[in-house]
């Protein structure tokens, strides 16, 4: 063990808080982790969104250890090694239907960037230059690096660090409680929030814009549904400008709504997709961005010895993460968990709104199984009651987590009733412990 915790600088932490009473985790298991007390600690939000399938799945454990143990790297540069071809006809066969090439990145940030620079190559390939704006949306949340936070609107992310990328712009976010507080899954009002994309089309004209970016849900921004014909209104005013659309399924990619993908859920096929997370069930890093065939092709008619589209990385379709994201694809198959959260969101729907009426609980929004618990903010002290809740919930042994005044819930996708009880009594009790 470490003499101490002084050499690491903890991402999206509070590092001083977190060194003066350490939350380790050590081991874990299908819903649990165990803390290094021994603690068994209920896993409420799938490690951070992305062990959907529970943890120390023996497919995707094997399929790690044999590929460590056979091929430990391969150049994905002008070479490649057969599994990530057989992982990409895998995953498409899972997305919408025209969404079948893959890009191969390492994490959901780089698969935004990825998604943009293509968005841009895309038009400049077929001759429209011009279009290089980037459209993204208020409170949207893509990431860390510079494209993600330029498009992204969470204000903590964006201003320590500059002016960021040119030429981007935001539409509105949709967070309406005033007519859709407590909505039980897709809320009635604000389809009206995408025509804000036809004023900033009038501002700036469609000859300059490449492409719009939203999260079908934004998820660390605190669960906000997309309002009732709202991503179907955005896709008619990209197609009506020839803008691309494109959907940043980090969270909501993998069964996290009840399909395959939130495009299925919400019937609205983007022309780019990005993904990470859920892809290896967070056992190895590893994104991807998911395009039509017709942007693919636009980009296949230089001379064939060239590269068409200069971008990758170095651990690319890395082999280790082709195994895991194989084990995880038939451990999805096997247990049917791509669907699982249809069966289960009534229940998980009824019992995250029960929350209603518990002290402080200003709204409740849910989809799928993903939950977010808005709380009244301590007066002066931002973030600081949810952030309470979080502690009094681990010290109760369940994992939530934060964002901002909202607790966010989005437990493995194989979990059962009773967990979900238990996870929304210890809510409830420390919501009641927090007044
Ligand atoms: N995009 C969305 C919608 C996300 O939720 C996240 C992470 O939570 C990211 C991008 C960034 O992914 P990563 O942390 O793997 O870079």
């Amino acid at each position: 063990m470490a003499k101490n915790l002084d050499a690491y600088w903890m991402p999206f932490t509070a590092n001083r808080q977190f060194k003066k009473s350490p939350r380790l985790l050590t081991r874990a298991d299908g819903m649990y982790f165990t803390d290094d007390k021994g603690r068994q600690i209920l896993d409420g939000i799938a490690g951070l969104w992305c062990v959907n399938a529970g943890h120390n799945r023996p497919r995707i454990v094997q399929a790690i250890q044999q590929q460590a143990a056979e091929l430990d790297f391969a150049p994905p540069f002008q070479m490649a090694h057969p599994k990530a071809f057989e992982l990409a006809e895998r995953l498409v066969e899972l997305t919408p239907a025209g969404l079948n090439k893959v890009f191969y990145t390492n994490s959901g940030s780089e698969s935004v960037e990825t998604a943009l620079k293509m968005a841009i190559a895309y038009h400049r390939v077929r001759g429209e230059g011009a279009r290089t704006r980037l459209i993204g949306r208020e409170r949207g949340y893509h990431g860390v690096n510079f494209g993600g936070i330029s498009v992204g609107g969470m204000v903590a992310n964006r201003k320590m660090f500059g002016t960021m990328l040119g030429g981007v712009d935001h539409i509105r976010h949709t967070h309406d409680p005033v007519r859709n507080a407590f909505s039980v899954g897709q809320p009635a009002h604000g389809a009206e929030f995408a025509d804000d994309l036809e004023k900033l089309i009038a501002l700036h004209d469609a000859s300059t814009i490449a492409a719009v970016i939203v999260e079908p849900v934004a998820g660390s921004t605190g669960v906000l549904v997309p309002p009732q014909g709202y991503l179907q209104r955005l896709r008619e005013i990209c197609d009506k400008h020839g803008i691309l659309l494109i959907f940043d399924e980090v969270i909501t990619g993998f069964g996290r709504t009840g399909n395959p993908f939130g495009a299925q859920t919400f019937g609205v096929t983007p022309d780019l997709m990005t993904v990470a997370k859920g892809l290896t069930n967070g056992c190895v890093p590893m994104g991807a961005v998911f395009a039509k065939q017709g942007i693919y092709d636009t980009f296949m008619n230089g001379p064939e010895h060239l590269i068409e589209f200069f971008h990758g990385y170095t651990y690319s379709a890395h082999p280790l993460a082709c195994a895991a994201a194989l084990g995880t694809l038939d451990t999805y198959a096997e247990e049917g968990l791509l669907t699982r959260a249809t069966e289960l969101q009534g229940y998980f729907a009824e019992a995250v709104h029960s929350l209603k009426g518990e002290p402080n609980v200003i709204d409740v929004r849910n989809i799928g199984l993903v939950g977010g618990i808005e709380l009244s903010p301590l007066p002066g002290e931002p973030a600081k009651r949810a952030f309470n809740v979080f502690l009094d919930c681990y010290e109760q042994g369940v994992l939530v987590r934060t964002t901002g005044d909202t607790v966010a819930l989005s437990p493995p996708l194989i979990i059962e009733r009773s967990h979900i009880d238990r996870l929304i009594e210890t809510v409830r009790a420390a919501l009641r412990r927090a007044a």
